[in-house]
């Protein structure tokens, strides 16, 4: 098989992202708008000149990254952008052949631009709302986001907002994402927020083990509910104390499926390369992983680029994408019908694509 046909493969098939952050998965397009929009708003050409993604064989530490999400929400802090980022990105992925899409988010307070935590998220249920509307092929749902750089207090806050709009968006929210620098703060003492959200009927996608955090992630793991992991790139190496394999035992055994984001993590230097990700790991033991992008803006990536990148990395057949992305419907956060919805979309698409058994080198 060629690189060109396995590249066309990807696109075709049918995907779901399950981790994408809002202001990071801006195409080009819409950064540049937006750019040049808020430079000619603040008469502040100087945003033209700051880096904002990471392009081809750029690669960054990790702590490189979170400083350029500064700068990025800098640019995104009125209504405007956040309708915007939004509507676009959901068309995005429409185009990239993504059939379910759940996007995160940490709500901002922006006073000199109106900007309040119940505006950011109905800003974000009107453009998703307004692309339903259109018929855009793709369902989608939000996850609003706790920072772990905020605090405490902010996260319980956070948790109640994500309450209220898990009973009144229409089913849109679902849950609650764990992000911001895993350098920062320690996880455990956010487990009485998990713990409360999870008894409120939220849906728990938990960043974890991003770095070498073992104390951290073996509190939650033990203490709380956690439906997903996100990147959980350092869950199957020994603990440096005891060198014990404590964490992947527990995710194994808990059967957490892990949300692999392969270009976010070669880029931010989490991983050393496609080849040495995790990814191999988790799927050679038949655990639940699905591939998603972190944000396809910044690490300039598509979700189909990112089953490339598996099926090259780990000689994967069209069979075996296919599965991974059949499989990924089971680990959204839709509910039952929208999952068998989105399973009988992809029995129409199976019988169109060629699945054949072979490996992608051979
Ligand atoms: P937002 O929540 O503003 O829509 O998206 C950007 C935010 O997502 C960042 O400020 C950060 O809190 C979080 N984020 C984005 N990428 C990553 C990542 O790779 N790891 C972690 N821990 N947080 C991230």
């Amino acid at each position: 098989m060629t690189r060109q046909s396995l590249k066309e493969f990807c696109y075709q098939l049918p995907k779901v992202e399950l981790h994408t952050h809002l202001n990071t998965s801006f195409s080009d397009k819409t950064l540049q708008e937006l750019v040049d929009r808020k430079a000619k708003l603040d008469d502040n050409s100087e945003y033209r000149s700051w880096k904002l993604t990471f392009t081809e064989n750029d690669n960054c530490p990790i702590d490189e990254s979170f400083t350029l999400f500064t700068f990025l929400h800098k640019i995104f802090n009125d209504e405007y952008s956040i309708y915007k980022l939004t509507y676009d990105i959901i068309h995005e992925y429409a185009a990239d052949n993504v059939k379910y899409l759940e996007l995160r988010s940490t709500p901002k307070d922006v006073p000199e631009t109106g900007l309040t935590w119940p505006v950011y998220v109905d800003t974000m249920l009107r453009a998703v709302r307004d692309c339903r509307a259109e018929e855009v092929d793709i369902v989608v749902r939000i996850l609003i986001s706790i920072d772990r750089r905020k605090g405490v207090d902010v996260a319980r806050q956070t948790v109640s907002l994500a309450d209220r709009y898990l009973h009144d968006s229409d089913g849109i929210v679902v849950g609650i994402d764990f992000s911001g620098d895993p350098q920062v703060g320690d996880a455990t003492d956010y487990i009485p927020v998990f713990q409360s959200a999870h008894e409120k009927g939220l849906k728990l996608a938990l960043h974890l083990a991003e770095i070498p955090n073992f104390e951290e992630t073996l509190n939650v793991l033990k203490q709380c509910h956690c439906d997903r992991i996100g990147h959980g790139t350092c869950l199957n190496q020994p603990s440096p104390g005891d060198g014990r394999k404590e964490l992947e035992e527990i995710v194994l055994q808990k059967k957490i499926p892990i949300e692999a984001c392969m270009t976010s993590n070669v880029k931010t230097k989490t991983v050393r390369d496609y080849e040495s990700h995790h990814l191999d790991f988790w799927y050679k033991r038949n655990h639940p992983v699905v591939l998603c992008t972190d944000g396809k803006g910044v690490y300039q990536t598509t979700v189909s680029n990112e089953y490339l990148q598996a099926a090259e990395a780990f000689n994967l057949s069209r069979q075996n994408l296919w599965d991974l992305s059949f499989d990924s419907i089971n680990h959204t956060f839709a509910s039952d019908s929208v999952k068998s919805m989105l399973r009988a979309k992809w029995g129409e698409v199976k019988s169109k694509m060629d699945i054949s058994p072979y490996g992608c080198n051979s």
